[in-house]
């Protein structure tokens, strides 16, 4: 179901933002559709990127629409990883610059990490919009305008990259992205931190730490972690990062989703 579908009576209130009023007991969850839906309004986000909010919402709706313990971990672990990295970029796609640009934008700048606009339904209008939808919420740079290199594996439009991007990239995030593309990211070799609701999806599942929570809560989270460990040494990213376990990660998730059970009950 699509949002305009779902929202059936709320649609009217669902128009402005502003006017959800914050106590109703679907608050996140109808700004989320809003913002998606202005997404695809505004040319930012593609029709395909309605399908994946909608499937993303089913299995926020079992993770219980929070972040669970264990992918606050991996969120602690991923602002490690991007505040260690040599060439931290930021893989931007139609979904996260609609539902959280300005969180984005603050990563960036907490973690020094480049903002590249990477489409898996690339239209160089689409691109330019995303680029300016992200410079409008204080971004100084955005990369994948005219992107010269290519993700070996994958085909025409879809393997398009920024060479001084994510070609360049040790470590890549990036938030709701197809299973190809993340399997081809991974083969190139970078460290791949991935944001996705479905642990059962091949993205998070090739990822080095895959994050199980909405890109929403994940974003400022990660950004959270990264302005807290900006002081810590080298040795201790290192050392947060090694005693990662990423199957763990997939796992407590999953039995949330299937169990309801905690995260911790499954660490
Ligand atoms: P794979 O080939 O790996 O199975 P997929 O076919 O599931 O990938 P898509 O159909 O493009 O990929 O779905 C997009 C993915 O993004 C879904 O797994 C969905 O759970 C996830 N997703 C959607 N919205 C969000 C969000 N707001 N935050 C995090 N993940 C999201």
């Amino acid at each position: 179901m699509t949002g305009s579908e779902s929202d059936g009576g709320t649609g009217t209130e669902a128009e402005n933002e502003a006017g959800i009023p914050a106590d109703h007991p679907r608050y996140e969850s109808l700004v989320t559709r809003h913002r998606i839906e202005a997404g695809v309004e505004a040319g930012i986000t593609s029709h395909q990127g309605l399908i994946a909010e909608g499937r993303g919402e089913a299995f926020d709706y079992l993770l219980g629409e929070e972040t669970i313990e264990s992918a606050a971990r991996a969120e602690r672990v991923a602002a490690a990883y991007l505040l260690g990295a040599d060439w931290p970029v930021l893989s931007i796609n139609g979904n996260a610059a609609a539902l959280c640009p300005d969180e984005l934008v603050a990563l960036a700048a907490v973690t020094g990490a480049k903002l590249e606009v990477n489409l898996f339904d690339r239209t160089a209008e689409r691109v330019e919009r995303i680029a300016a939808h992200l410079r409008e919420h204080g971004a100084e740079e955005v990369l994948g305008i005219e992107p010269a290199e290519r993700i070996p594996g994958l085909s025409s439009e879809r393997g398009k990259v920024a060479a001084e991007g994510i070609y360049a990239a040790d470590v890549v995030l990036v938030p709701i992205e197809d299973g190809d593309r993340a399997e081809a990211l991974a083969a190139m070799g970078k460290t791949e931190i991935v944001i996705d609701l479905n642990p059962l999806s091949r993205s998070p599942r090739s990822a080095a730490v895959p994050v199980i929570d909405d890109v929403l809560r994940a974003i400022p989270n990660i950004a959270n972690y990264a302005r807290e460990l900006s002081e810590t040494s080298p040795a201790e990213l290192d050392d947060l990062i090694e005693n990662f376990d990423r199957e763990a990660a997939l796992e407590a998730a999953e039995k949330r989703i299937r169990t309801g059970e905690s995260s911790d009950e499954a660490d």
